[in-house]
């Protein structure tokens, strides 16, 4: 692990590093942060998770900091984001790495009223972290000017493409100016990834940090062969019965998301969701709430969950496999960050097979479709069942529950004749239905 004092940074930042709790600088860090401080055109592929953002952030800072200082704070470094919950958590992450700086940094995403946002820019500027459509409202409408940018940086940008952002980059960068140092971060380098660094960098330094797919080779995943209609009992009893807590649930769609967590919390989970139809207030608002454990469920979709700042998830649930293999990169690496091993389950009708032949293509692993741990058969999934090598039980399961038909309740009991012990927390009450709202923090 590389010492940040190694780094060159300056004193001001090495303070507020500190007084984060920052240790060592992560490896995204130790290699992107010297390379940046050169000026050059840098293109790095790491994961949310990584520390990327300092990585960029942080040299980033120094070098507008060395800069000249130019009256009414134009802006010098663009950092373009793919969703407002990044664009708030980077805008975050730099005003806290520059406090000891007199640098000012705004963020504008779309959502929320324009009105703040122009205000912080009329009072000046020096760093912008925007997503790419409210970027191009402002500058349609004469709210800010490009004309001295020094440091543009693609955050995301795999996700950015994903998401259909390209003309949208293509119409800003046109009109910014040539002489500057461009940063692409992507989780993978893609063939798409690799067209727009050659579009708009200049023999960029590669950094690759960890295999795009790192996240596969240290999640334990597992792929459950279920009935569609079976995914809302089966989710609620592995997360009862396990009694998780902190569980990112991924779903495709919007309508999906609501429903699902409607459906846990008629089964006494605290279950809520989070997509892009819901107000930025109410998205920000679940995200603190979540992480103060208030929720154990988080329901989302990958767009509303990307770049979501929730440190080491110990389970993340694929309640729908992804349309993109690379979405399932993405979800399975919310879980077991920072070395913390991790748990991904997916849930997969017969219908989503194919989709799960090219998340294995992707990630170059076989994936065993195995049973659901002391749940009866309810799949059909006959083919897949061959390969399966069963967990070895920690509750053992009665000869009786065993003989039971897939039905009504397919549940096995346990060893002392009772359902197993997936009942709700001490002194959780089953919410009535259609009841909504955190249950208090836990002590
Ligand atoms: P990122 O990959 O940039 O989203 O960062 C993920 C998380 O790691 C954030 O909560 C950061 O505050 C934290 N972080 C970044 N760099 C370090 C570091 N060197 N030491 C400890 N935590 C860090």
């Amino acid at each position: 692990m590389t010492d940040f004092s190694t780094l060159n940074l300056s004193e001001p930042l090495l303070k507020a590093i500190t007084s984060l709790g920052y240790k060592k600088a992560s490896p995204v860090q130790a290699k992107a942060i010297p390379m940046v401080l050169t000026g050059r055109d840098v293109m790095v592929s790491a994961q949310t998770g990584t520390g990327k953002t300092a990585g960029y952030a942080l040299p980033i800072l120094q070098r507008l900091s060395e800069m000249k200082v130019l009256k009414n704070h134009p802006v010098r470094a663009l950092i373009l984001v793919p969703t407002r919950e990044l664009a708030a958590q980077v805008g975050e992450n730099i005003s806290l790495y520059g406090q000891h700086l007199a640098l000012k940094t705004a963020v504008a995403y779309g959502g929320v009223d324009m009105d703040p946002q122009i205000k912080a820019l009329k009072n000046g500027v020096d760093i912008l972290v925007a997503t790419p459509g409210r970027l191009i409202d402002l500058l349609e409408k004469e709210h800010l000017s490009l004309s001295h940018l020094k440091i543009l940086v693609l955050d995301e940008a795999d996700r950015m493409l994903d998401l259909g952002f390209k003309r949208e980059l293509d119409k800003i960068l046109s009109d910014i100016p040539d002489k500057r140092q461009n940063l692409l971060f992507s989780a993978t380098f893609t063939k798409d990834i690799k067209q727009l660094a050659h579009e708009y960098q200049r023999h960029p330094v590669k950094i690759e940090i960890e295999s795009p797919n790192s996240a596969a080779n240290t999640v334990k995943q597992s792929v459950y062969p279920v009935d569609q209609q079976s995914k809302p009992e089966i989710l609620s009893y592995i997360i009862k019965g396990e009694k998780w807590e902190q569980v990112l649930v991924f779903v495709r769609t919007k309508k999906a998301a609501d429903k699902v967590a409607d459906l846990l919390s008629d089964e006494g989970i605290c279950a809520t969701s989070i997509h892009s139809d819901k107000s930025q207030y109410l998205r920000s608002k679940t995200l603190i709430e979540f992480q103060a454990r208030a929720w154990d469920v988080l329901v989302a979709t990958d767009v509303a969950a990307r770049g979501l700042d929730i440190n080491q998830l110990p389970l993340v649930v694929n309640y729908d496999l992804p349309k993109m293999p690379e979405d399932y990169v993405h979800r399975i690496g919310r879980t077991g960050r920072a070395g913390s091993p991790g748990r991904a389950i997916s849930l997969m009708n017969p219908e989503e097979k194919p989709l799960l032949e090219k998340i294995r293509k992707l990630i170059n692993k076989s994936l065993d479709v195995e049973p659901v741990p002391y749940f009866d058969n309810v799949s059909g999934h006959k083919e897949e069942a061959e390969p399966v090598k069963k967990e070895k039980p920690r509750r053992s399961a009665t000869p009786d529950a065993r003989s039971k038909k897939p039905g009504s309740d397919r549940r096995r009991t346990s060893s002392n004749g009772q359902k197993p012990a997936f009942g709700r927390k001490p002194g959780q009450q089953r919410k009535p239905a259609g009841a909504s709202g955190p249950r208090q923090r836990r002590k």
